[in-house]
């Protein structure tokens, strides 16, 4: 039925615009410029949509010409990948308005479905993965570039292959990329061989800042834009830090307060077995998955911040050291 539909919106199109979200990271890109890849193989008119920098690990992508700005103009179809809520298309929006027509691909399970037509799956463990599936089931061809860009989303999105979201299945898919030229090797070494020796060092700062709480089951931390100026880093370039976090031992749940503006702060949250942090995040107007989700607190300041989400992510705790799901 879905794959269905996106064969059948798909052929409708000439024109199709496709984008994903704001702060970009490897499924937001891999999806959106791999599909975008299979769409132009297909004779489609493709633009795609620049949504704020990406992360400079991320620079290796050839494809890096085609995300340049674009005034907004109307097109028959308007896709947009792993986006989990219309706030979040960023510059995509002017797009979204003037399309004909709509289609969202998507994984997140807060995904309420704001485009005409949506294919959301919560148990794929990327968007990569689902717009894989989607091709595949249609037989369309994935060209080699495009492999690369779809291979990169799987494995950011599932830290190598590594979380309980990955299925045979996706090994599957995975193995289907390869097969069709994706450059496995250029990915991990640019993502997982080239880390910046400032961005380590801004590690062991935000990891000596951090407050445990729960028995030590819960980490908080907070990154200032001093911070981001004092290691010459991007936002981008620090969105490994709140999983560190939480891979320290014993820590169920994390917490990384990023600094925006003085009044201005994101939150990202993780867990790594029983909580549930989309629930958190839809409290707070933002969204993600079980495991990884984030929102927006305004009007606040990073103190401001910290005493609140302290506050709440000690409603998971007992008073006893021990989580509760809350
Ligand atoms: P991160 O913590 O890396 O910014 O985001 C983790 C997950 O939560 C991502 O899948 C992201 O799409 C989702 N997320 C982060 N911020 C927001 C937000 O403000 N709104 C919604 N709906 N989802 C968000
Ligand atoms: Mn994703």
């Amino acid at each position: 039925m879905r794959e269905k539909i996106f064969k059948e919106q798909i052929e409708e199109a000439k024109t199709i615009a496709i984008c994903s979200h704001v702060s970009p990271d490897g499924d937001a890109l891999g999806s959106s410029l791999g599909l975008g890849l299979c769409l132009e193989a297909m004779g489609k008119e493709v633009i795609y949509i620049k949504n704020d920098d990406y992360p400079k690990n991320f620079m290796f992508l050839k494809q890096k010409e085609l995300l340049k700005d674009q005034a907004p103009r109307p097109v028959d179809l308007f896709i947009v990948t792993d986006v989990a809520a219309e706030s979040r298309i960023g510059d995509g929006l002017e797009f979204f308005k003037l399309a004909k027509n709509s289609l969202c691909i998507d994984h997140h399970r807060t995904n309420s479905g704001f485009c005409k037509h949506n294919i959301i799956d919560p148990d794929a463990s990327s968007t990569c993965q689902l717009v894989s599936e989607l091709l595949v089931e249609n037989k369309m061809d994935i060209p080699k570039d495009a492999a690369t860009m779809l291979y990169l989303g799987m494995v950011t999105d599932t830290n190598r292959f590594l979380y309980e979201s990955t299925e045979s299945k996706t090994l599957r898919l995975a193995a289907h990329l390869i097969d069709q030229g994706a450059e496995k090797q250029l990915i991990h070494n640019s993502l997982y061989e080239s880390t910046n020796k400032d961005y380590l060092l801004l590690e062991g700062e935000v990891l000596s800042q951090t407050k445990y709480i729960c028995g030590n089951k819960i980490s908080i931390s907070t990154l200032s834009l001093d911070q981001l100026e004092k290691y010459k880093l991007s936002q981008a370039e620090t969105d490994p830090l709140v999983s560190v976090l939480k891979s320290i031992e014993g820590v169920e749940v994390s917490c990384l307060i990023k600094e925006n503006a003085e009044d201005f702060q994101k939150v990202s949250l993780r867990s790594k077995e029983d909580i549930d942090v989309s629930k958190i995040a839809l409290e707070f107007g933002g969204g993600g998955h079980i495991r990884a989700s984030g929102f927006p607190l305004e009007g606040l300041n990073r103190q401001e911040a910290m005493e609140i989400m302290t506050e709440r992510l000690e409603k998971l705790c007992d008073g006893k050291g021990n989580i509760i799901s809350k």
